[in-house]
């Protein structure tokens, strides 16, 4: 039986993480939806395209190939996993991931990317919009004040530069912005196994769902 297995939840919930490793124990093809949101965002900052140009946006998605490889994020066939993920990418990425349009074409990948192989998807929509029939749904959630610390730490790790106030703030507007979009916002499903992960280690939750998947 195929195995689709499908994790929404709020930016620093730890969805890509748990995902990352549940991806490597059960044999499973891990795929970062934020990834080819973000990559979009790159390509409109180096493009120098304004955010209200939403229509060469969406061209430019068009023109964009985004492929995963032994984890990382190639934008047209160029290594951006770290370019992706700085506060300048950061920033704009929920206001991009707005347009409709571009969400209909990253919407139909995605699916695409499901179709033919036993994955792990994560993302904000991916149990309402892009796998709602998936075999396993989780929703993965931890409070602000957590997740800004994990991002923060992350980021220090990481050496991208950034202040805990700045990254609060910026997941403070993110949750906004992604749980009020007029397309694939973000939403508890009824039929997803919900996880605050607030209080557990990642090996925890990584257990937890495992546990459920390895059936
Ligand atoms: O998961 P990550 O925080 O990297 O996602 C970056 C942004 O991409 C989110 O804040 C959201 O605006 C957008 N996104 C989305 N739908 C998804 C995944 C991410 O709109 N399935």
């Amino acid at each position: 039986m195929r195995k689709v297995v499908a994790i929404d939840g709020p930016a620093g919930s730890g969805k890509g993480t748990v995902a990352k490793i549940l991806a490597k124990n059960c044999n499973l093809v891990y795929i970062d939806t934020g990834a080819m949101y973000r990559a979009i965002a790159y390509a409109t900052l180096n493009n120098n395209i304004a955010l209200d140009e939403k229509d060469k946006i969406v061209e430019l998605a068009k023109k964009s190939k985004i492929d995963f490889i032994d984890g990382k994020t190639y934008l047209n066939g160029i290594d951006v996993s770290t370019e992706i993920r700085t506060m300048e990418v950061t920033k704009i990425v929920s206001q991009i991931s707005s347009i409709v349009k571009l969400r209909e074409i990253l919407v139909g990948l995605q699916q695409k990317m499901a179709e033919s192989h036993d994955v792990i998807m994560e993302g904000r929509d991916i149990t309402t919009v892009v796998l709602p029939n998936a075999n396993f749904k989780f929703y993965l959630d931890a409070t602000e004040e957590e997740r800004a610390k994990r991002r923060f730490k992350e980021n220090q790790e990481k050496g991208i530069e950034s202040t805990y106030e700045e990254v609060l703030e910026n997941i403070q507007k993110r949750d906004y912005n992604d749980m009020h979009k007029e397309v694939g916002s973000l939403t508890r499903c009824e039929d997803a196994i919900y996880i605050d992960s607030t209080n557990l280690t990642i090996d925890e939750v990584v257990k937890k769902i495992q546990k459920i998947i390895e059936v």
